[in-house]
């Protein structure tokens, strides 16, 4: 079986009104994302997808198409798509940074070598360790009265474990916290998420005065960059400081271990330009005694069943005590897969079909077809 060409796709499509996204980044209500589809001499054609918000993903539609086609597609058309980790390695060499339009790559080189061994990606991984991901709820940074109804919506989707985005105003950081733990109650496991907002001596203040409403984890308090940021407030409060912005690499995961600047690492097939180097920062991790959990960009279809991939196959990730924000598709006003994941009750469930398991509604695709 050779590569024969990568077909991309740039769509747009828009998210619920009321699940609207608002964190120190802005506002956040149309997601961009360009579909890559890998195509064989077997017939057999590989999916991926790119996060394409440059804010967030560092790459537009137009630059990550622009690097596929010049600089992975000759690369690798004409090479055997099963040889996953010597072709993602060559693309990982071939380009500096675009991490998650090699992950596009890369998870569309699992799915073509699933389909072409006829089993679940998650078993050429090693197989599940676990059946079921918890997963948990991310409150955007709105008013407190829209972050309750929110609240009040994702427990009502039997949600148990959520965070809230913190960062953008102490008071009404405050008061948004305040709002979520008075509808949802004790039970539920709260942790806020400041995406690297605050200043050191803002980020142990805020985390004490969070304190009261029995907050779990402090994601990303501070900006990426030098750990010993992010170590100043782990060593000043006594909740779980977790690390996002600021692990992209396994480099990125032993800096933070050796400055002990993080209890717990959030890891991305996007991020870390695949599954692979996503598992291989979770064995570092583990090795330090650090758990890790999976975040999100809001991923569509095809990039949320490659986290639950990862997520299914991965020691190293303890979505147990960490629930993964494995909840993309919940954001969208529409389908873009033929048959949607289960993604309900806390937990999203592993697909069933071979390779990554997930099919494209080609009207769907059609209609945000940009
Ligand atoms: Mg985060």
């Amino acid at each position: 079986m050779k590569i024969t060409r990568i077909e991309t796709i740039p769509v747009r499509v828009p998210i619920h009104a009321r699940l609207a996204i608002r964190g120190k980044g802005g506002m956040h209500a149309v997601s961009p994302f360009l579909l890559v589809k890998v195509h064989t001499s077997e017939g057999i054609c590989g999916l991926g997808e790119v996060s394409a918000t440059p804010r967030w993903s560092w790459e537009d539609q137009v630059t990550a198409a622009h690097f596929i086609e010049s600089i992975f597609a000759p690369l690798l058309v004409g090479q055997d798509p099963s040889e996953v980790e010597t072709l993602s390695a060559r693309t990982r060499a071939a380009l500096f940074g675009n991490t998650f339009t090699k992950a596009a790559i890369e998870m569309a080189l699992w799915d073509i070598a699933g389909k072409a061994a006829g089993v679940p990606v998650c078993r050429l991984l090693g197989g599940p360790v676990r059946a079921r991901i918890p997963i948990k709820w991310s409150i955007s940074g709105v008013d407190p009265v829209r972050a309750s109804e929110i609240a009040a919506w994702a427990l009502e989707k039997g949600f148990r474990t959520m965070k809230v985005k913190v960062g953008i105003d102490a008071e009404q950081d405050i008061a948004r916290v305040r709002a979520v733990r008075d509808v949802v109650g004790a039970e539920v496991r709260l942790g806020v998420d400041a995406n690297g907002a605050w200043d050191v001596p803002t980020a142990i203040r805020m985390i004490r005065a969070l304190g009261e409403f029995e907050i779990y984890f402090a994601e990303q308090p501070v900006a990426p960059g030098d750990p010993e940021r992010m170590a100043e407030v782990r060593r000043s409060v006594d909740i779980p400081v977790l690390a996002d912005e600021s692990v992209c690499s396994v480099d990125d995961a032993a800096m933070l271990i050796r400055a002990s600047a993080a209890s717990a690492f959030s890891i991305y097939v996007g991020k870390s330009a695949g599954i692979g180097p996503a598992r291989t920062i979770a064995a570092t991790a583990a090795a330090a005694g650090r758990p890790c959990t999976v975040g999100s960009n809001l991923e569509l279809g095809v990039a949320t069943a490659a986290m639950i991939h990862l997520a299914a196959a991965t020691h190293g990730i303890d979505a147990e005590q960490f629930p993964c924000d494995i909840i993309g598709p919940l954001f969208y006003t529409e389908e873009i897969l033929r048959e949607p994941l289960r993604i309900a009750d806390g937990h999203a469930d592993l697909p069933q079909g071979i390779g990554l398991g997930v099919e494209l509604d080609d009207d769907a695709v059609l209609r945000f077809r940009v």
